[in-house]
């Protein structure tokens, strides 16, 4: 064990969590600050909505998750375990493959549980600052308040050696635009807003999305609406087979919205509707079937969903966020002049999408392909895998396990990513999605860790859930054998 100091971790979602345990195992003294009373972060599904259901007005009143009532995992729950407690079916809870929200949920408690990080954590305490004594002693305040009542809140100021943000980024909606859209009459709301179906009886809605949560959205709400619309940017490539519905239309994007409810499509066709659900999110989980990098990067309204907010961080302008650029973070977890005293976890984003030579071979591709160039073109986003190895890493340098490079050579290593993302043409605010790079950027941190490279399963994840989901159809998550896939890669490789 090496040096061990007192650090304060903002927030107790998955991230959170995750680096309470790293600091905790290498001997820190943690107190992680949560605003909500429970631990789960997004998992922790509430029925409240935000005073503004399109998530535009920067004074609503925010809610931090964006689950509906219904969700279930993307990913098969072996791809969410963690590296030393994995996600297993337990008595009495929800035995699914890919389970509904409250088992993720159930699954974040039980870790904190078991490893006695509730004891850490001061629930209720929202941070709205993070400042820096001085560049000497690397010291932090943290002010946090608490709700006295309705209308009152007292704060309260602790000193730390060492701050690790993990708010996470998904309270933020994104919205697609067209034009008439802030004078539509109709009912509009973003599927972060989004929790169940019923409002939506008799009612003609336009789903604006192609992915999971639009797919989910429409199976849930189709025999409850009149009809149901949907507007799409890549119709090739579908989900869901609207023939099988007799009340569903697909569409192409739209063109404009009338102020008498009329929504006209790109196509030239024309719905009459009451209600507008954006489902244009969860960039996590959009699918891409693009042809190339710029045209991916041109959809920037679909793209470009997340917007990193650190209301409360004064780091004296030496982090800044800069069209959604976090920086300068040394792989995107550290600024190279304040580490490893202010660390980010959670930040980074994977992106989903199927290059034009991959679609082509669609059909073909077999999972076996899972190492020829097409397949390198492919994301992988096992989410929990890159925070739990960033928190590893944050925790290990913290206490002096694992060296950083000089502050000069990490400077010069984001400089590097800046330029390299400025001559491929790639603008600012697609910093931290990992584009092409997530393998590698996995494979790199789990080297410094000395911990092996992820298997061959999980980098294809993603992947096998699109190509699973298309040949399976709608219910892939219950028809698939994900226990036979893993064993039939593994004795591949
Ligand atoms: C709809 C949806 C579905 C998803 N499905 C999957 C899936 O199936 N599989 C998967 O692996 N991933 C999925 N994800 C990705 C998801 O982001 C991750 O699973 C992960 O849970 C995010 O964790 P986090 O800790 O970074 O953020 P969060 O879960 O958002 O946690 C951040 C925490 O910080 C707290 N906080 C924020 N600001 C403050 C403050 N100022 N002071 C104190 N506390 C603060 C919040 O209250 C919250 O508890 C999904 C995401 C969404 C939005």
């Amino acid at each position: 064990m090496g040096e061990s100091y007192k650090v304060a971790v903002i927030g107790a979602g998955t991230a959170g969590l995750l680096t309470a345990r790293e600091l905790q195992k290498e001997g820190h003294h943690v107190t992680v600050f949560e605003k909500a009373n429970k631990v789960g972060g997004i998992w922790l599904y509430t029925p409240r909505m935000e005073s503004d259901l399109l998530g535009l007005d920067p004074n609503r009143e925010i809610v931090h998750s964006s689950l509906y009532k219904s969700l279930r995992t993307n990913l098969p729950r072996q791809a969410m375990s963690f590296l030393d407690y994995p996600f297993v079916k337990k008595e009495g809870g929800d035995p699914r493959t890919f389970p509904g929200h409250e088992e993720v949920l159930r699954f974040l408690e039980d870790f904190a549980n078991n490893f006695g990080l509730m004891e850490l954590i001061r629930f209720g305490h929202e941070v709205i600052r993070v400042e820096l004594v001085d560049e000497v002693s690397h010291e932090w305040i943290v002010e946090s308040r608490t709700r006295k009542s309705e209308s009152t809140w007292e704060s309260k100021e602790g000193l730390f050696k060492a701050v690790v943000i993990c708010n996470g980024n998904e309270t933020e909606p994104n919205v697609a635009e067209f034009p008439g859209r802030d004078t539509w009459s109709g009912l509009q709301m973003h599927s972060h807003n989004y929790r169940t179906p019923e409002e939506f009886e008799n009612k003609i809605v336009i789903l604006i999305g192609n992915g999971p949560s639009a797919v989910d959205i429409l199976k849930e709400i189709s025999p409850l609406a009149k009809q149901v619309h949907l507007a799409v940017r890549t119709p090739t490539f579908q989900l869901i087979r609207v023939e099988n519905y007799d009340n569903v239309w697909q569409h192409s994007m739209i063109e404009c919205a009338h102020k008498d409810g009329k929504v006209v499509f790109q196509d030239g066709s024309v719905a009459d509707a009451d209600a507008i659900i954006h489902c244009t999110g969860y960039l996590y989980f959009k699918l891409f079937v693009l042809l190339d990098l710029n045209k991916l990067l041109n959809h920037n309204e679909v793209y470009c969903r997340y917007k990193y907010h650190y209301p409360f961080l004064k780091s004296n302008e030496i982090v800044t966020v800069d069209d959604n650029r976090v920086g300068p973070l040394y792989k995107h977890v550290f600024p190279p002049n304040l580490a490893p005293w202010l660390s980010f976890v959670g930040l980074t984003l994977g992106v989903n999408f199927l290059s034009s030579t991959l679609l082509e071979d669609f059909d073909e591709l077999e999972i076996a392909d899972s190492s020829s160039n097409a397949m390198s073109a492919q994301m992988m986003t096992v989410v929990f895998r890159v925070m739990e190895l960033q928190a590893r890493w944050v925790a290990k340098v913290l206490s002096g396990t694992v060296e950083l490079p000089s502050e000069e050579a990490m400077a010069a290593s984001v400089e590097e990513h800046y330029s390299e993302m400025q001559k491929a043409g790639v603008p600012k605010r697609y910093t931290h999605s990992l584009l092409m790079g997530e393998v590698e950027y996995v494979t790199w941190l789990a080297a410094q860790l000395n911990i092996k490279p992820l298997k061959m399963w999980k980098v294809i994840t993603v992947f096998s859930v699109i190509k699973g989901a298309l040949h399976y159809g709608e219910n892939f998550r219950d028809v698939w054998d994900i226990d036979k896939w893993i064993q039939e890669i593994d004795s591949s490789h």
